[in-house]
């Protein structure tokens, strides 16, 4: 069996030889990167769809106030719906029970204790 020629993997900066496009290492990066991109891609087609765009109305309807704010004694006019159990964790996209209301300085903080704790 001849072998392979190996090629410099195509990572930007990595010159390991590998049998193929990429070494292992950025294989998996790459492999990674690319699911997580997909996943977003879907992420952001349900937050454009109509049936989500009906239920956010609804739940901001319901609860105009920001609900981490209101916890807090605060009133702050809610500006975006959040899943309390995000999607990408199992949590229902369409449940009102699985919504909160929160206001946009509540919405990001959230988001970031989520980035660290879940992200990569
Ligand atoms: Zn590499
Ligand atoms: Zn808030």
């Amino acid at each position: 069996m001849p072998q392979k020629p190996k090629t410099p993997c195509r990572y930007p900066g990595c010159s390991a030889l590998c049998e193929e496009a990429y070494c292992d290492k950025h294989r998996q990066q790459v492999n990674h990167e690319y699911n997580t991109q997909q996943r977003d891609k879907a992420a952001s087609s349900f937050y454009a769809s109509a049936r989500w765009r009906s239920l956010r109305k609804q739940k901001l309807a319901r609860n105009p106030l920001c609900e981490e704010c209101a916890r807090q004694n605060r009133l702050t006019p809610a500006t975006m719906v959040d899943h309390i159990i995000p999607i990408k964790q199992g949590g229902q996209a369409l449940d009102m029970e699985n919504l909160q209301s929160l206001c946009w300085s509540c919405h990001s903080a959230k988001s970031i204790l989520e980035g660290s704790r879940f992200g990569r």
